[in-house]
């Protein structure tokens, strides 16, 4: 079921950037720098491992910071594709990676959802891996195929309520932020919609767009540009602001349904044991790349932006992690939901 697909995206290892890559600043490599093999760090192809389908929200913001960390590392970035199981599949294999800094995670709130969703993780987040840096942080919008019949987000609850049997709602599998975010739109409204599984939003908004699928809860990063082009209906951002890249969409608490406010933190991780020094390298280049005016340019596009540098650390990345896995924990449980 899982399928892989390897793209390099970025190169020129040049060898001034390589030099200037051991970040003397130290900000948030959490380790005491030993040299070792880590000091020539990176020496070969670094992959990092996206778990849902390509042309997807977290392949493509994967994809925009991939090569300016490229260059700042002074190395090569390959994004592999590793599908299945709403993230978990990628995540428990780069838990059994060497821990050298060659295979590298970017996942998002899932990584503390899934702890709460399913019985069997077969990886612990806090402890089977080390932080590197949060990335950006994205809303999410509710949508619909552009002819699903309610216009608006309370007529979207009446329509829904009235067709729960027949109405599908779209999700990237047990995990993904889309399967979290219609968990939360479907406590609020009081329904059980048929939920229709895919291995990334990409495919899923494919199908949206074409009418196989009725309603979806995706991130600005996938959205945006469908909406834009009327290709798909928005009823509302899941943000307390609207969105800037797209004013018109007003927010769930403008639209009646505050209950329904989440964004979707992004972060690298690498496998516990990693050296510090090949964290602190990595999350050197990941603030360098978040620092990138191209790279904030493409995100403000897309309705988002990097974090602020000093959320790019291990260390912040850590603590968020940890405090999104006890708050997921009871908004599931409260919820109803039990682990599968
Ligand atoms: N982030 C997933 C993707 O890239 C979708 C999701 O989490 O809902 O497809």
């Amino acid at each position: 079921m899982t399928t892989m697909r390897s793209r390099i995206v970025a190169l020129s290892a040049v060898s001034v950037l390589a030099a200037c890559s051991g970040d003397s600043t130290g900000a948030g490599g959490g380790g005491n720098g030993a040299g070792g093999d880590a000091a020539g760090y990176p020496e070969r192809n670094i992959t990092v491992v996206v778990p849902f389908s390509a042309g997807g929200p977290t392949d493509t913001v994967t994809r925009m910071i991939a090569e300016p960390m490229a260059a700042a590392l002074g190395g090569r970035v390959v994004v592999r594709n590793v599908e299945g199981a709403g993230g978990t599949v990628a995540a428990g294999e780069v838990t059994r990676a060497d821990p050298d800094g060659y295979t590298v995670l970017m996942h998002h709130i899932g990584m503390s959802t899934a702890p709460a969703l399913y019985k069997d993780l077969g990886y612990a987040p806090l402890t089977d891996f080390a932080t590197v840096g949060l990335v950006t942080e994205v809303p999410m919008t509710v949508i619909a195929r552009k002819d699903f019949p309610p216009a608006t987000l309370p007529d979207l609850v009446t329509y829904v309520t009235a067709n729960a049997g027949e109405v599908t709602l779209a999700n990237a599998g047990i995990g993904a932020a889309s399967h979290l975010c219609g968990l939360l739109f479907q406590s609020a409204a009081g329904v059980t919609l048929q939920e229709v599984p895919y291995q990334g939003t990409g495919p899923a908004l494919t199908d949206l767009v074409g009418g196989q699928v009725d309603v979806m809860c995706d991130q600005t990063t996938n959205t945006t540009g469908q909406i834009a082009a009327g290709e798909v209906k928005a009823y509302a951002v899941t943000t307390p602001e609207r969105v800037r890249s797209l004013p018109d969409v007003p927010t769930t608490a403008e639209a009646g349904m505050p209950r329904l406010r989440v964004s979707v933190w992004h972060g690298l991780y690498v496998p516990a044991g990693t050296p510090p020094e090949v964290v602190r390298k990595l999350s050197g280049a990941l603030r360098t790349a978040l620092a990138d005016p191209a790279v904030v340019d493409a995100m403000a596009k897309l309705g988002t932006a990097p974090v602020a540098a000093a959320d790019a650390t291990p260390e912040a990345h850590r603590a968020r992690l940890a405090e999104q896995i006890t708050t997921w924990a009871k908004v599931i449980a409260d919820a109803g939901v039990e682990a599968s």
